[in-house]
């Protein structure tokens, strides 16, 4: 989960880190009254979950309280790669004299967190990546070990960073570590004409997987914007809409994986991913079929499971009282394999649904509902 600029920025300022003085509004009339507290001059800042707010507009150095006002106004509603600006941020400005870039994010493959820092901060840092490759450094972090004032010096001097800016380094490993970030990123961080040093942009990456712990950005997971997928969250699946008309219900990632892959390769596409987990009940069965099933795109559905620990009788038991409890709208292709699958085969086939069909194989089973949802 990515936080708002204002709520890094927050961060930041309670673990040391200078950052400029700031308030929140979703009112041009209160942006006024901000700039005024804040000493007429501000920085009005969209507040939307993506980068590159500068060259889309949605950052304006505003000259005293009406102009604020107007600024909020033009930022307020305005459309940033897809997001629209709720709130606007407005910041004491800051006489900048240099542009640092400085993050630290995990790099799954090496198991570790990198520190990547440069000289060139600023809106221009990709140019000046993607130009002069060595601007930029990045150290292997060790977890256990984290930012000690001996590696953050090593990475201030590497990238040719002030040293007032080690510090700094420390201090936002430890924002990382406190709050299971994936990723903090300070872009710009800067030395002001008088020599502070001070995080003017914050982005902070949230570990979903530790959101349970940290109640104060909502307790907990931000809803899913597709509505499927919310409602789906709600019932504790996992469940991700995508855009074909093949429904797919199976059991473990892996297995609903390439089940994606075989629908594909029969010339159809999954209308979803839905993983019932180990288990697969009656309960997490009927609410599997009624979040796909109300996907008006869906035209068939796949069942695909694989009988390891749950064994196959369980599963179709679980199919028939889902039937009972979910009006079946479309067909279903079923196939089970596995622990017990020729008494779940049987159990299924006494229930004789009119819609509902099995398959022995799972190539089978995807080319058949390929064909119905192609043929419906
Ligand atoms: P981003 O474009 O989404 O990364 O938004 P930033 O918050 O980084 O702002 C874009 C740019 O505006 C920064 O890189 C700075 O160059 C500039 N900027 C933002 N706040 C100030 C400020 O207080 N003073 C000065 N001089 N420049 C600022
Ligand atoms: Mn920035």
């Amino acid at each position: 989960m990515d936080l708002y600029e204002h709520q890094a920025r927050e961060l930041f300022e309670e673990n040391g880190i200078v950052v400029p003085r700031a308030e929140v509004t979703d009112s041009p009339e209160r942006a006024r009254d901000i700039a005024r507290r804040l000493g007429g001059r501000v920085v009005v800042k969209a507040q939307v979950r993506t980068g590159g707010r500068g060259k889309a507009g949605g950052v304006r150095l505003a000259a005293g309280p009406a102009a604020a006002e107007d600024a909020a106004r033009r930022i307020l509603g305005m459309d940033i790669k897809g997001h629209t600006v709720g709130a606007v941020m407005l910041a004491e400005p800051v006489d900048v004299d240099r542009e640092f870039y400085v993050s630290y994010v995990l790099d799954r493959a090496a198991g570790r967190f990198l520190a990547i820092a440069s000289a060139q901060g600023g809106m221009e840092i990709e140019e000046a990546a993607a130009e002069r490759p060595e601007a930029v450094v990045r150290v292997p972090v060790d977890p256990a070990e984290g930012v000690t004032t001996a590696v953050a010096a090593r990475v201030a001097d590497a990238a040719g960073l002030p040293p007032q800016t080690v510090d700094v380094l420390v201090r936002l490993w430890e924002v990382l570590v406190r709050e299971d970030a994936l990723l903090v990123e300070v872009n710009p961080l800067v030395r002001t004409t008088r020599g502070a040093i001070v995080a003017l942009d914050g982005k902070v990456t949230l570990d979903d997987n530790a959101l349970f712990r940290r109640t104060r950005w909502g307790g907990g997971r931000t809803t899913p914007a597709d509505p499927l997928e919310a409602r789906a969250a709600g019932k504790g699946l996992t469940y991700v809409r995508l855009d074909g008309e093949v429904g797919v219900i199976g059991n473990g990632a892996g297995l609903v994986m390439s089940t994606l892959d075989v629908v594909a390769g029969q010339g159809a596409r999954p209308a979803n991913f839905l993983d019932l987990g180990g288990g697969a009940s009656a309960r997490v069965m009927a609410d599997g079929l009624s979040v796909v099933l109300s996907d008006p795109a869906v035209k068939s559905v796949l069942v695909n499971v694989f009988g390891g620990i749950t064994s196959c009788d369980a599963v179709a038991d679980g199919i028939v009282r889902a039937l009972e409890e979910v009006r079946l709208t479309k067909p279903l292709v079923v196939r089970l394999d596995g622990n017990n699958a020729a008494r779940g085969r049987a159990v299924l086939a006494a229930r004789a649904h009119p819609l509902v069909e099995q398959a022995t194989t799972m190539d089978g089973a995807a080319r058949r509902a390929a064909r119905l949802a192609t043929a419906a």
